[in-house]
């Protein structure tokens, strides 16, 4: 292959991407205004035509801003690979450090951060404009920025020893540093899955230990009913940051537990509440969270393998707009046109997220009553101002999350006697 057969390459695949995107979101704005007249029939019992209509208005706003950043990281990858970007800051840091890691290092993190700062006025935008308007933004700036700058702290402080460790077994270990790399990176992740809740998630947020008894005691029973051991039971203070409810488990082993946001706990009834934990349940007991931990390191050992095909090609280098070739360039130029090439895997991703859904579904509706994971479904959907009327198109490409009127008429099936 040569240089410019390469960039020829990329760049179509680039636009062609881009195409996909934006055919995608005019689907979606395209089909929530058509269904903005009517709550759809399934629903029509239990949410008002105004919760309906702020849905489609959300999720037309949402789907807008998207458009806009699409075109942005478009034109903003351009500018680093073939407009030179790359080539330039790889020029400063050679001639501003001394020793190839360093170097390295500095190219990569250069990028990072140029491109976190080009990026964040998408970012507040989207808390402050569009989450504001529709009234789920709890954020102050003050909060905001406390955010990002612990963010920046804790990405050095893991991600630089990782980082500088990386380099070192690409230039040191020989052919094989792909395998040296991969375990580290396996033991890095292992690493984080068991300290992020005790460590980690404690930094951003408050986690009080459920304190409502009569709560916890049905939470208990449901948990020993279902044969599983947590550390413990947490609310969290999500409303600090937004409206939007969710409950999850974190953590690994002993380190398990469970966690509600407040947001959650206030909205549902406890029945409703046992439905929601038994359907996280659900993806515990299917090994849905081992499965896809297996999966992403067989796929990241996949990538690591292919970088080390091409480091030392100079097609690679040039087709991308730069001259000089050093693992760092390798690495960052790898990782930042992957996406490029793996972006129609996105629908394959989504439905198996969305088969895992299905079968905690089920498993919810087993242990408990399916009428009332809907009705708790029904009202996250209206807390959340999620669509009730996706286009399918765009809901097979994107959703991790079966649309809500497959999801709801599946678990009502679920729910008949039989
Ligand atoms: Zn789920």
């Amino acid at each position: 292959m040569t240089a410019s057969q390469f960039s020829a390459i990329f760049v179509s695949a680039l636009f062609s991407n881009a195409v996909i995107k934006l055919w995608l979101a005019w689907r979606q704005l395209d089909h929530v205004a058509a269904h903005r007249g009517e709550v759809p029939p399934a629903f029509r019992d239990k949410v008002a035509l105004a919760a309906h209509q702020k849905a489609a208005d959300y999720t037309t706003a949402l789907v807008r801003f998207g458009v806009f950043s699409v075109l942005f990281e478009t034109l903003l990858l351009l500018a680093f690979t073939l407009g030179g970007g790359i080539q330039l800051l790889s020029d400063w840091s050679s001639a501003t450090f001394s020793g190839t890691l360093v170097q390295g290092t500095a190219i990569i993190v250069a990028v990072l951060l140029l491109q976190s700062v080009l990026e964040s006025p998408f970012d507040l935008y989207r808390t402050f404009g569009i989450e504001a308007h529709f009234g789920f933004n709890k954020m102050t700036l003050k909060l905001y920025l406390l955010d990002a700058l612990k963010g920046l702290l804790l990405g050095a402080a893991l991600g630089l020893p990782l980082l500088l460790g990386v380099l070192w077994l690409m230039e040191r270990m020989g052919d094989l540093w792909w395998l040296y790399v991969w375990a580290v990176w396996v033991v890095f992740n292992l690493l984080l899955l068991f300290i992020y809740p005790t460590y980690i998630a404690p930094l951003f947020n408050d986690f009080e230990p459920l304190q409502d008894e009569a709560q916890k005691a049905r939470i208990e029973a449901l948990l020993k009913k279902c044969g599983f051991a947590a550390s413990g039971l947490f609310v969290m203070d999500g409303s600090k940051r937004s409206t939007h409810g969710n409950a999850y488990f974190t953590g690994f082993g002993k380190t398990k537990r469970i966690v509600f946001f407040d947001t959650l706990l206030e909205r549902l009834s406890p029945n409703e509440i046992d439905a929601v934990l038994a359907h996280e349940l659900g993806h515990f007991k299917r090994r849905h969270v081992l499965k896809r931990i297996a999966l992403t390191f067989a796929v990241s050992l996949g990538f690591l393998w292919g970088l080390a095909q091409l480091l030392h090609a100079d097609w690679f280098y040039q087709g991308l707009g730069v001259t000089t070739q050093s693992t760092a360039l390798a690495l960052l130029l790898f990782f930042m046109a992957l996406p490029v090439f793996s972006f129609l895997l996105h629908p394959i991703a989504a439905a198996y997220s969305r088969k895992h859904e299905f079968e905690a579904d089920a498993y919810a509706a087993q242990q408990t009553d399916a009428h009332e994971l809907v009705n708790a479904l029904v009202k996250l959907y209206q807390d959340n101002a999620k669509t009730l009327t996706p286009d399918p198109v765009y809901a097979t490409f994107y959703e991790s999350h079966p649309p809500a009127p497959i999801r709801i008429a599946h678990l009502q099936k679920l729910g008949e006697p039989k």
